[in-house]
């Protein structure tokens, strides 16, 4: 039977495989009954299990990076010691012994047990520590022989679509070198640091679509429409031969684009503007050259952390990496925005613990002046680059030009720290801030004071605007980027630029939604930083698009506080020859 489910497509097109179903996790347990001969391995694999998640707990207890949170170095020793509860590390042999099951089942009836002792507390702060224990089970269930994704082996696969719970930023950096067409996930949201980087993979993926690994058998065909975020389940012959159409009219229409690859990106009234690429990592330069992006807009640096999750990658690793891309890109500018951790880009698993309200906790650069040996050392590493090539170095999450001024004077230390070692840098380096924060927004002007260029981080700036969270798909039809306000915030952001010629671009999603280009245009954006393969479909509507034509409308879209008036303007806007 062919079953057709929904969720968020991340575009890259369509993909047509046999599903590979990742992720099992402790309710997708199956029961084994064993024969008494093989209950003693199975109690073996269970406690191979358990050792091998104490040498990995140990592993991260004692390469606590510098920039982790303080919390992390406690609650790693607290999951250690809680493996070693009999609860744990017994109860489960018990259970194999007993009723002659694998080692999978008896972890999950072990964990029933536990969570149903754990819902009777009446003590809040205990009641909570649930989480903690049943995690603990899931890092001994991973570690059970066989259920665990080795992303490093991941290449080797043959070629197939994904299909997963949830995938964390760091789990599709992996994703990149393996072979895999596409993939699916269960969970997740628009605005996340999943999609985003999901949507930079440019391959077909589709996202939040409940229940799919229940549905999906494993190695069953299925296709994937991540312009149209559909996933077709065991396809009937009609439905394949038209999606493979359709996947081929998708490759023609990517061709086609190509041909406007080396035209400026130029208005018909002749307004020039700028395209740069957002990149995760060394590897996204290729797309950006590809796309003839204009230079790289934001390079989210953190990621060049989080996928070195075995070391903290040094200062002479970072000026490698700064150096290499500087060199790719010629002479294109290059910024790095300084590493901004938030919690959703660090693996749950790396953290083991909730912590509160972490969008509004200890992120970005304040995360940065809290922890001055890494700011200094990714600023030693980035000035040392300098001098090979035109980098740029921006911070993020700046609520106030204080802030801004702090790091701006750690700069100038680490600036004069070198010219005492006769290291060469260039002094002139430009320093830009992203305005994400609503704060920084209206109180820009000193901000504009000291910055040599500004960049609007929309993903951010809308969830503070809405007080809704990027990550929260529950909340997510709130998260609205064409709300009055959230335009009226941008509007104020790029005309205090514009009025003191600091440059100003958008390196949120934002930038590179087509809905979204004409009206940006006529709010006076002329810079837009964007995944790579969006380039070309933005560049196309603005060689479409005739500013003067489009500003009446553009004025209209932005006095009203009308939600369906904004609509119905937007498609006239965008309708409009
Ligand atoms: C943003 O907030 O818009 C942004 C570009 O940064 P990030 O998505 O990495 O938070
Ligand atoms: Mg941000």
């Amino acid at each position: 039977m062919s079953i057709v489910l929904h969720g968020i497509g991340l575009g890259g097109g369509i993909a047509i495989g046999n599903a590979y179903l990742l992720d099992k996790n402790l309710n997708d347990a199956v029961y084994r009954i064993l024969d008494i001969e093989d209950v003693d391995a199975e109690i073996l694999r269970f406690e191979s299990a358990l050792v091998q998640t104490k040498r990995e707990l140990e592993r991260l207890r004692d390469n606590i990076p510098s920039n982790a949170p303080k919390e992390l170095g406690a609650f790693l020793s607290l999951s250690l010691i809680m493996l070693e509860d009999p609860q744990i590390a017994i109860s489960p042999l018990k259970i194999i012994g007993d009723d002659k099951c694998n080692a999978e089942w008896a972890i999950k009836l072990q964990a029933n047990k536990l969570s149903a002792q754990f819902d009777n507390i009446r003590d809040d702060y205990l009641k909570e520590r649930k989480h903690d224990v049943i995690q603990i089970l899931e890092r001994v269930f991973e570690n059970l022989e066989g259920n665990k994704f080795k992303w490093d082996e991941a290449g080797d696969l043959e070629c197939g679509i994904l299909a997963t719970h949830d995938l964390s930023p760091v789990d599709l950096i992996h994703f990149k070198n393996s072979n895999f067409s596409g993939f699916i996930t269960e969970v997740g949201s628009l605005t996340s640091h999943t999609a985003i980087v999901g949507r930079n993979l440019d391959i077909p993926a589709v996202i939040k679509v409940a229940y799919a690994r229940q549905l999906i058998g494993d190695n069953e065909l299925i296709i994937i429409d991540g312009i149209e975020g559909v996933l077709i389940i065991n396809p009937d012959p009609i439905v394949l031969n038209e999606y493979k159409r359709r996947q081929e009219e998708w490759l023609n229409s990517k061709d086609r684009l190509y041909t406007i690859r080396q035209k400026e990106a130029i208005t018909e009234d002749g307004v020039s503007v700028e395209l740069l690429a957002n990149i995760d990592n060394l590897n996204d330069l290729v797309d950006a050259k590809y796309n003839n992006a204009s230079g790289v807009g934001l390079f989210r640096s953190e990621f060049l952390f989080l996928t070195h999750d075995d070391h903290i990658v040094n200062e002479d690793e970072q000026f490698e990496m700064y150096s290499t891309m500087l060199n790719e890109m010629g002479t294109l500018p290059i910024t790095i925005r300084m590493a901004d951790f938030g919690v959703d880009k660090i693996a749950k698993r790396d953290i083991g613990s909730e912590i509160l309200n972490p969008a509004l906790g200890l992120t970005g650069v304040r995360l940065l002046l809290a922890t001055p040996s890494m700011l200094k050392t990714q600023l030693r590493a980035i000035l040392r680059a300098s001098v090979y090539g035109n980098i740029e170095v921006m911070f993020p999450m700046i609520s106030s030009s204080i802030e801004l001024q702090q790091v701006i004077n750690q700069m100038h230390y680490v600036k004069e720290e070198l010219k005492e070692e006769g290291i060469a840098y260039n002094p002139e380096i430009k320093i830009g801030a992203m305005i994400e924060v609503p704060a920084a927004a209206f109180a820009i002007k000193g901000i504009l004071a000291i910055v040599d260029f500004v960049s609007i981080g929309t993903n951010d700036l809308i969830q503070y605007m809405l007080a809704v969270d990027r990550n929260d798909e529950v909340v997510n039809y709130l998260y609205n980027p064409t709300h009055p306000a959230i335009l009226k915030i941008i509007l104020h952001v790029i005309r205090q630029c514009n009025r003191v010629s600091v440059p100003v671009s958008i390196c949120g999603e934002m930038a590179g939604d087509e809905r979204l280009t004409r009206l940006l245009l006529g709010m006076g954006l002329r810079r837009f930083s964007m995944r790579s393969a969006n380039i070309l479909n933005i560049k196309q509507i603005i060689l479409n698009t005739n500013l003067s034509q489009v500003t009446s409308t553009v004025n209209k879209i932005l006095k009203t506080e009308n939600f369906e008036r904004i609509e119905e303007l937007m498609l006239k806007l965008n309708s409009a020859k």
